[in-house]
């Protein structure tokens, strides 16, 4: 079901010249992904206004805070600490005594103070590793797989521009809702691993409680950071000199896509002796391609600093929840029914459809 085979028919490859083979050198895919998450707090990360979708009512949860206006302070929400807290102690990370916020700068009008507050050097949780099954080496044929993640942090989201014919307009109810932005170490090698990856997350984070993840809304998005190693390069264990890296991916099937069409772009660019730049692209999903946004010259400089107006968090060891008062994970459930005898497809099925896997257990132990 993750095979991306049937992907590659589909697609619009108007700005790639397919006449020419990518594949006349052998290279090998690198991938890590980042995946924001927006939490289901009741209010904000950081003031009380509700968080809430509702496009049909802009500018309807926003307060001084989370419009930008001077002089209005943050207040953290110790929910989107502790649902973050829960995400960590499932996937066997480090959640370190002490986090830290800060301010990540830059302009643009969907983010009015001129910064963001996020967390650099001391996130919420660091490292991990979530475990699935991919479909690899043949139709039908799952196999056990593992992602180490790097770290995941929270950070306040943006407020959401609306365009319409040359006006632009800026709906701040989505200005300040928690994310987690979840990040992995460099390890995928195909879209079908990362696809299974992100399905996998989503699965972890609503049996967690801790997001709806609903993609239609925006609740869970990626930016895919993708570079192919030459042969000499991966027998010598060393990443290419570039990365590039692909936003505003909204689904499954756009990173899928996304991901089959930058492996394409980057090979015939080094079949042409052409190192890729570094750079950040704009997935368009309606139209199946991606767009130059900025390049390595024109790269962000942040200045992160620490947020002066937020106290360091001490996470108290005794507050931590154990692996066992989170509930049966998706991936041991699996396994489970693995462990009884059923092959993978229906162990999955019982999986993602919570209610079939629970009726299934009931009639068992009947
Ligand atoms: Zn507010």
């Amino acid at each position: 079901m993750y095979g991306p085979k049937s992907l590659i028919d589909k697609f619009n490859f108007e700005t790639l010249d397919i006449s020419i083979n990518p594949m006349s050198q052998k290279y090998y895919t690198v991938i890590g992904l980042e995946t924001h998450i927006q939490l289901n707090t009741v209010t904000k990360l950081f003031c009380s206004c509700l968080n809430e979708y509702s496009p049909n009512t802009p500018n309807k949860n926003i307060c001084p805070f989370c419009t930008g206006q001077m002089g209005a302070l943050p207040q953290l929400n110790q929910a989107a600490v502790q649902k973050t807290i829960r995400l960590g102690v499932a996937i066997n990370a480090k959640i370190p005594e002490l986090t830290r916020w800060d301010r990540k700068n830059y302009f643009y009008p969907d983010s009015p103070n001129g910064y963001q507050i996020s967390q650099y050097e001391n996130p919420v949780v660091e490292g991990g590793q979530i475990n699935f099954w991919v479909e690899e080496g043949g139709v039908g044929k799952f196999q056990p797989f593992s992602v180490q993640l790097t770290r995941a942090h929270l950070e306040g989201d943006a407020a959401k521009l609306l365009h319409s014919g040359n006006k632009t307009m800026v709906d701040f109810n989505r200005s300040n809702c928690p994310l987690i932005e979840v990040v992995t170490d460099p390890v995928m090698t195909n879209a079908a691993q990362a696809m299974a990856y992100v399905t996998e997350l989503q699965l972890l984070v609503r049996t967690l409680g801790i997001s709806d993840a609903d993609m239609d809304k925006g609740q869970m998005r990626f930016d895919c950071n993708l570079s192919l190693q030459t042969e000499e390069q991966f027998q010598s264990d060393k990443l290419p000199s570039y990365r590039v890296e692909t936003k505003n991916i909204n689904s499954v099937r756009a990173l899928g896509r996304s991901i089959e069409y930058e492996i394409i772009r980057q090979a015939q660019l080094l079949d042409q002796g052409i190192t890729p730049d570094q750079e950040t692209r704009g997935w368009r999903d309606d139209k199946g391609l991606s767009i130059t946004q900025r390049s390595k010259e024109d790269a962000m400089d942040y200045r992160y600093f620490p947020e002066p107006d937020l106290k360091i968090l001490s996470i108290d060891r005794d507050d931590l929840p154990t692996l066992a008062s989170l509930g049966e994970l998706p991936n041991d459930k699996r396994q489970r029914y693995i462990n009884m005898g059923l092959n993978y497809q229906i162990a999955n099925t019982f999986v993602m459809q919570a209610n079939v896997g629970e009726y299934f257990d009931s009639v068992i132990t009947d």
